[in-house]
């Protein structure tokens, strides 16, 4: 009697279903994208600058391949996994103010650079810009300050910590730090025209730069990395810079790094210092690399954190609610 057919059959029966690999994203431009939200008097609009796919396996430190394979499979994503570059829009007492400036031209067509449309969405020009609030110099923060070597914000004052400014635009850096080259070339390229305009400048330690708008400097990722911290009558949000680069892998496992952090133990440090008070205070966030529009809340999460996105809402303010009480239901068992 010839087993080999029952055999096979029951092989196949005995192997567990592997599991299901999510199919990698497939790169599609959104109509230009915001989101608003009031924070007290202040007006919020995330901007889309766009996004960006990244290696995690090329640029993750600390942990492994498979781990971030673990990860980003629970999340149904695959590597490369999209970044988003979100920017920010604030309205308060007749100022108009970026958080951020998108990446400009720095990773070539397709990918961010979209700023310029996602303002003209919501009806403001690049003219019209009072301030800029760097949360860093890092050019996919800084690169949309500038279109052909020329500033964009030509009526903007650019707000950045002292210790970036300084360290960026020192060509010398480079090789006394080893960070890599191209970070102060961009620097030059797009905080330049700025500095030399005199229209740079540079806060020295933690205090309020803007009427509502203190900045705190959180050195790690760069060395004048900051936060701004947004209060209107009794409401905050916090624009943390980049503690987070990919979130379906660094929130539950905040020890991981990146690359691009300049000092690897203190960027690690900051991203576990604030998380753990985000989530204890239960902070609006608001954080540039998280997926758009990048508003919500942290949470404890066993040993790490999760995301919860801000509740969406799509409405007239002081729009009636309608009664949408349900009307009783008939029996249908008689
Ligand atoms: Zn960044």
């Amino acid at each position: 009697m010839n087993l080999l057919p029952l055999l096979l059959a029951a092989a196949v029966v005995s192997v567990p279903p592997a599991a299901a690999q999510p199919a990698p994203l497939h790169a599609t431009a959104q109509v230009a994208a915001n989101y608003r939200l009031m924070i007290g008097d202040a007006r919020v609009t995330a901007l889309s600058d766009g996004t960006v796919p990244i290696d995690l396996h090329q640029l993750l430190r600390g942990t492994t391949e498979q781990r971030i394979d673990d990860l980003l499979r629970q999340n149904f994503q695959t590597n490369p996994a999209e970044a988003s570059i979100n920017a920010y829009l604030i309205e308060l007492s007749g100022r108009r103010i970026l958080v951020d400036a998108g990446a400009g031209d720095v990773f070539g067509p397709g990918n961010g650079g979209r700023l310029p449309q996602a303002l003209a969405a919501v009806g403001v020009t690049p003219g019209q810009i009072t301030d800029i609030l760097l949360t860093h110099v890092h050019s996919d923060h800084s690169g949309g300050l500038v279109r052909n070597g020329r500033m964009l914000f030509p009526n903007a004052i650019v707000h950045a910590g002292r210790p970036d400014v300084d360290f960026f635009l020192d060509a010398g850096n480079a090789k006394r730090t080893g960070y890599d080259q191209r970070y102060f070339d961009e620097a030059r390229k797009t905080l330049g025209p700025y500095v030399d305009a005199g229209r740079v400048r540079p806060f020295e330690a933690t205090g309020e730069i803007l009427p509502g708008i203190v900045a705190e400097l959180h050195p790690g990722h760069t060395p004048g990395s900051a936060f701004y911290v947004l209060t209107s009558k009794g409401e905050r949000i916090v624009f943390v810079g980049d503690i987070v680069h990919a979130a379906a892998v660094q929130l539950p496992q905040p020890t991981v790094t990146i690359t691009f952090d300049q000092d690897q133990d203190r960027a690690r440090a900051v991203r576990r210092e604030a998380l753990t008070r985000f989530a204890a205070d239960e902070v609006l966030l608001a954080a540039p690399h998280i997926a758009f529009p990048g508003i919500g809340h942290v949470t404890h999460d066993g040993a790490g954190y999760g995301w919860i996105p801000v509740e969406f809402a799509d409405r007239q303010p002081g729009s009636a609610a309608p009664d949408l009480k349900a009307k009783p239901v008939l029996s249908t068992s008689r």
